[in-house]
């Protein structure tokens, strides 16, 4: 611990910071804090107040955090995700979003190692919604109340721009007030321009891991230069953008992370999906251990400080892994939600990871059910469209 002496010698704490920190952790006993965890929790309170710190200050936090020892630093995460609650509170209030998913196709191109529906999988059971299908989903999740449906699937070679564009075409018509979000993969920028002349509004592309080599190891025959490419072309079209990764990919380090929070932070998306890794057992990953719970949560408290409009989903893998992970991720900043309105039939087809939640349930349940956690989280529901405040201002 050699280096933190280091960095709390040079450490000026922004004023009052200390002496705020106290008074917010009363849930601690009053009991004094270690040096090594004011400082930590200083940089929390700076990350606060600038959006900001330098990349072997988080670095370091993550180094910290990652202890397994919650006597050890329980009490810095406390403070992180208090911080990031509270800055939340201050944009948004004690609103979540919710968008309904439609899982469009799980035919995919693709080959990416850690994924269920990749093209290598001869496992995977292939099924494509058409048109009727989804206006039919969409017309449940209208009645249900939502005002964004997103669109996902793997590259589907069917997607043509004119199947797409008529697809959004017609959803537009029919739900003038609705968001049309989709999450369909890499395209090029033409495509990408006529997806949003028919009527999209967002698009969701993860970059999954900001390091090239890493990015390498897990997307046989595509690179990271072009998907950042689609976000930068995604973003100058109008579209508003999510960006985002996994945590706990095998092999992944604090310092890929540190690129990732880099990355975004440089990109200022308007959404920011991030989710723990959850292996699936006919991957060449099927026998690695899934992500960490608590990162993420870590994760998203410093995305939430880093990037503080951004739109951040409580993602279905975290609740996934843990029966209340997407609690712990509203009460560390997320505010968005994403339940299920793909058809019963196709949903356990769409199968990117062993033990994904909600698959079983109809699309009226899984609206009840996720208000319910929302509010007894103590949080509220909101069902506008939740465009991000800046965009077209
Ligand atoms: N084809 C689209 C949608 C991909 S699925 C695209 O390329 O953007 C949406 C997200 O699920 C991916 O971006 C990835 O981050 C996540 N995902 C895929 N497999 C996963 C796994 N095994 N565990 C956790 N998340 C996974």
């Amino acid at each position: 611990m050699n280096h933190v002496k280091e960095l709390t010698k040079n450490f000026v704490a922004p004023h009052g910071t200390i002496q705020t920190t106290l008074q917010a952790d009363a849930a601690f006993g009053g009991w004094e804090p270690s040096a090594e965890a004011q400082f930590f929790m200083s940089l929390a309170d700076q990350l606060a107040l600038e959006s900001d710190l330098s990349d072997s200050a988080l670095c370091q936090l993550l180094d910290y955090l990652d202890h397994p020892d919650q006597d050890h630093n329980g009490r810095v995460r406390h403070h992180l995700i208090q911080t990031a609650h509270q800055k939340r509170m201050e944009i948004y209030g004690n609103r979540v979003f919710l968008r309904g998913l439609i899982e469009i196709s799980n035919y995919c191109k693709r080959n990416c190692v850690y994924c269920g529906i990749r093209a290598g999988n001869p496992g995977a059971e292939r099924y494509r919604l058409d048109l009727e299908q989804v206006l039919e989903s969409c017309r449940i999740g209208y009645d249900l109340g939502y005002r964004t449906f997103v669109m996902q699937g793997g590259e589907d070679p069917a997607h043509t721009d004119a199947f797409l564009t008529n697809l959004i075409r017609e959803v537009r018509k029919a739900y003038p007030d609705c968001a049309i979000t989709l999450s369909l993969g890499e395209r090029s920028r033409e495509s990408y321009q006529a997806l949003y002349d028919a009527g999209a509004d967002r698009y969701l592309l993860r970059h999954e891991t900001a390091d090239d080599g890493f990015y390498a190891d897990f997307h046989p025959g595509m690179a990271l230069s072009v998907r950042k490419t689609c976000l930068e072309d995604l973003k100058a079209i109008g579209f508003q953008v999510g960006a985002g990764f996994m945590v706990g990919l095998p092999g992944q380090t604090n310092q890929h992370l540190v690129k990732d929070l880099r990355f975004l932070k440089t990109l200022d998306p308007h959404m920011i999906g991030i989710g723990p890794f959850i292996p699936h057992h006919e991957t060449p990953l099927a026998d690695q251990p899934s992500g960490s719970v608590e990162k993420t949560v870590v994760l998203l408290s410093i995305l939430r400080l880093m990037i503080p409009k951004v739109l951040l989903p409580a993602t279905t893998a975290l609740g996934s892994l843990d029966p209340i992970g997407r609690e712990l991720g509203i009460r560390a900043g997320a505010n968005v939600v994403m339940p299920n309105l793909s058809p019963l039939e196709v949903r356990e087809k769409y199968d990117l990871y062993d033990g994904k939640i909600c698959t079983g349930d109809e699309a009226a349940e899984c609206r009840k059910c996720i208000q319910k956690r929302i509010e007894n989280a103590g949080f509220a529901v909101d069902m506008a469209r939740g465009d991000h405040p800046d965009w077209r201002n």
